[in-house]
């Protein structure tokens, strides 16, 4: 039998006891096979940990849980309010231990402890706050109907909700999830990515310590083909909330048509970034340069495909490779200058690198990097060069598809029209941004691409009361902001007869 915590220390001496069960009941407990995820750094390739791995079995254990505290009256009776405070309680917590969620996303996912901490925490700790605000804020309508009769409207909970999340913001990803849905009082089994499975755990030891009644958030680490299969298509669950590739959303889309479950989906992305001639260039080449070189390249928003005006393409290229250079310094996790850390796996790196060799052989040209790199002396660690591609023509794989890694193409344009047709080139439709000093034209441009974010002379803003979403196969819904609570609401209409019988 596994232990169900394991004492470890991080390269950065950070000691601590990181619990290895599936989460059931506030109770970490083993899988019913005994199977194990493990976890390595992808620096060292060295082993950090292995959890519990969850199959069928488990899951239904988990959804049962779930089930069964969302009828109790001990979440179901809580006022919106008290759920807030729980909420608050949690954001508190995690503040409290935001050292040790960067170390640990830091450690397991391979990003820098810098962006984790500077980033991720903020952000995690933000969006709980946020959606803590909301819980006792989602009411309902009064709507009169005729003379004697009138109509209002309860906004309840969707039930149990199964939200599967990828591995590029381990903590962050788990947050924007489970806050909306408890704000709203759902109950909620969350299946973490298999390469990023602990700082989860961690959190689940805090949604304890919080007060959250038992069941009302259930964690099960496993495999997408086991226990994520098993999650959707389990007949009590109400809605699945998913963030992944695009690829398995369609599955997940699915089979969730089999019961009618609802859904939201958060999927990939090779968003566009324009610059124009009239642009501030060194503005452009910072934000563009952070867009996609920042977490590895591994964000669903990354602005992978750069459009440049010809006026200035010259130019935005060489400043744009030389910022790479200087700015994008490969290294270990744990150095304050590192801004670039090992992609998350090995499965990650070779796919990576096999983009780097597709853009090649179509003729793409690379104007830095195009290789994996080595960091230190043991030849471990999946390490890829920060990569620029130009000459790039919009029928080459490398403009088309996602690569989710430090790897761009830069175009030529010629008009306004030209640039919006590259960007709208595309099956997708996450993020996109645009660079210029012309209002007229910002807003205009904003208007035409077909994309649910824009970002005017700026990239990868996010903050949680701004919704966060995709259009064409980025996804359905939103996160995040007001409108991320449409997701885990339903609307009962109740009518009421005052007096006319007719
Ligand atoms: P993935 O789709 O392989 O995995 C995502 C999650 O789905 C994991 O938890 C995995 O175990 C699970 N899963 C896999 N197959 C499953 C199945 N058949 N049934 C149920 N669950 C299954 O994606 P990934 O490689 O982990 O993440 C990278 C992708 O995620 C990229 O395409 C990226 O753009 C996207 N992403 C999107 C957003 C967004 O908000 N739009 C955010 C982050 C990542």
């Amino acid at each position: 039998m596994a232990p169900l915590s394991i004492d470890l220390k991080a390269p950065n001496g950070t000691k601590y006891t990181q619990p290895t069960g599936l989460f059931i009941n506030n109770e970490f407990v083993e899988s019913s096979n005994g199977e194990l995820l493990t976890s390595i750094d992808p620096a060292t390739e060295k082993v950090i940990a292995s959890v519990q791995s969850a199959n069928a079995a488990d899951v239904n254990k988990a959804v049962k849980a779930a089930k069964a505290a969302l009828t109790k009256d001990t979440w179901k009776l809580l006022p919106g309010s008290d759920r807030g405070i729980l909420m608050s309680r949690l954001a508190d917590l995690i503040e409290k231990k935001r050292e040790l969620f960067a170390t640990i996303d830091a450690w397991d996912n391979g990003k820098s402890y810098k962006e984790a901490i500077e980033g991720d925490l903020i952000e995690a700790v933000a969006v709980v706050r946020y959606y803590a605000g909301w819980a006792d804020k989602t009411f309902g309508q009064t709507i009169s109907t005729t003379h004697q009769k009138f109509a209002y409207t309860i906004r309840q909970p969707v039930g149990v909700i199964a939200q599967i999340i990828p591995w590029n913001y381990p903590l962050c990803m788990a947050i924007w999830k489970l806050g909306p849905a408890l704000a709203c009082g759902n109950t909620v089994i969350l299946k973490p990515a298999e390469q990023t499975p602990l700082s989860i755990l961690v959190l689940a030891e805090l949604i304890k310590e919080a007060g959250f009644p038992p069941g009302v958030v259930n964690i099960v680490n496993g495999l997408g083909k086991d226990a994520g299969t098993a999650l959707v298509n389990h007949p009590l669950v109400d809605k699945i909330a998913f963030t992944g590739s695009t690829e398995t959303a369609t599955s997940i889309m699915g089979a969730a048509a089999k019961t009618l479950k609802n859904i939201t989906l958060e999927t990939g992305g090779k968003s566009p970034l324009l610059v124009f001639d009239d642009a501030d260039l060194d503005q452009a080449v910072k934000w563009s340069h952070f867009g996609i070189m920042s977490n590895q390249g591994q964000i669903c928003t990354a602005t992978s495909r750069i459009l440049v005006q010809d006026g200035v393409y010259d130019k935005f290229v060489k400043n744009f490779v030389e910022t790479t250079k200087s700015v994008s310094k490969v290294g270990y996790q744990w150095s304050e200058d590192t801004y670039q850390g090992p992609l998350v796996s090995k499965a990650q790196y070779d796919r990576v690198l096999q983009y780097i060799d597709i853009g090649k052989n179509e003729g793409a040209v690379i104007a830095t990097g195009g290789s994996p790199i080595s960091v230190g002396s043991e030849g471990k660690g999946f390490w890829v060069a920060p990569t620029v591609f130009t000459d790039v023509k919009p029928s080459m794989r490398v403009f088309q598809e996602e690569i989710f890694g430090p790897v761009v193409v830069i175009v030529r344009f010629k008009t306004e029209e030209e640039a919006i047709a590259l960007a709208n080139d595309t099956t997708y439709g996450l993020g996109s941004a645009l660079f210029t000093t012309d209002l007229e034209r910002a807003h205009r441009v904003a208007q035409e691409i077909e994309a649910g974010m824009v970002w005017v002379n700026s990239s990868q803003d996010c903050d949680p009361i701004v919704p966060f979403g995709g259009v064409k196969q980025s996804g359905i819904g939103r996160e995040l902001g007001e409108a991320g609570l449409e997701a885990y609401t339903q609307i009962k209409a109740v009518h009421v007869n005052m007096g006319n019988r007719l």
